[in-house]
């Protein structure tokens, strides 16, 4: 699933491109949910301006200049295209040769709004992801938007109130770290980064921290997901950049979708355990 780096990542490659242009046309097809969406709400988009992109956690917003706002989590499969593709009755086809409708992957178009002469498409191949369309005003309304945790990635992220949210909890501390009304944007990939860098077992639950691992803890939450931007996100299976290019930081990976191979540290070999049905990866010698 993408995560905040793959997120931003999306938002700073598409805005250049939309941000005060008008949409053109919109496309999606029969099977394509769309909340709160009516013929008339989708006609109202049409010739209208996106006046801003931005991310709350996981969740994208644009906001169009006739008081709407659209939103989409791209959920487990989902992800955002940027590409001068045609739509050929239900087939979707570019003229360029590398275009990122070459890549299977990238072939599964639910959702597309045209501006000018190319498309931003949602491909999503599980049909996981979540569209919504709302007025601007309701948006502090909608859960769990309304709900999200410290953004790592703002000025609210404060020492105190980091560790105010955490303490709150008594859970291990992976499953704080998934959980978007205390932190937002952290998923499996970088949560379990985060844990190795910290030197802490993921099972470990939040009262058993120290004040030093926690302090580590709110150290490296910013500092690998920068890392993760500056190299465009991570690519394991679906998520592909808007060009169709793939993440780079799978290259700087120490545990996670590691089971087995050797700790970069260490060199004893990356163990993984199931927490709340999510596979989290640690090293055994290295996180305590
Ligand atoms: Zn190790």
């Amino acid at each position: 699933m993408p995560e905040l780096p793959e997120v931003i990542t999306t938002i700073n490659y598409i805005y250049p491109y939309i941000i005060n242009k008008k949409i053109k046309d919109i496309w999606f097809d029969k099977k394509t949910k769309i909340e709160n969406l009516t013929n008339k709400s989708i006609s109202q988009l049409k010739n209208k301006c996106i006046t801003d992109i931005y991310n709350i956690g996981k969740y994208i917003l644009f906001n169009i200049d006739n008081d709407l706002t659209l939103i989409i989590h791209q959920k487990l499969s989902g992800h955002l295209l940027f590409s001068k593709f045609k739509i050929d009755q239900t087939t979707w086809k570019s003229p360029e040769t590398n275009s990122p409708i070459n890549d299977p992957n990238n072939r599964f178009i639910r959702f597309a709004l045209k501006f000018n002469n190319q498309w931003l498409a949602l491909s999503d191949s599980r049909r996981l992801a979540r569209i919504t369309l709302t007025n601007t005003k309701n948006l502090q309304k909608i859960k769990p938007i309304n709900q999200m945790g410290i953004n790592p990635l703002s000025n609210n992220w404060k020492y105190d109130l980091f560790k105010q949210k955490l303490k709150t909890h008594s859970i291990e501390i992976k499953k704080a770290l998934l959980s978007q009304n205390i932190i937002s944007g952290l998923g499996n990939i970088y949560s379990d980064e985060v844990l190795f860098k910290s030197k802490i077992k993921p099972t470990r639950k939040i009262p058993t921290l120290s004040e030093k691992e926690l302090k580590q803890l709110f150290k490296y939450i910013p500092l690998i997901l920068t890392e993760a931007i500056k190299n465009k996100g991570t690519t394991f299976n679906t998520y592909r950049n808007p060009d169709g290019n793939s993440g780079k930081f799978i290259n700087y990976l120490n545990v996670y979708q590691r089971k087995n191979k050797n700790c970069k540290i260490c060199n004893n070999k990356i163990e993984s355990i199931k927490i709340n049905g999510r596979t989290s990866y640690f090293c055994n010698h290295c996180q305590k």
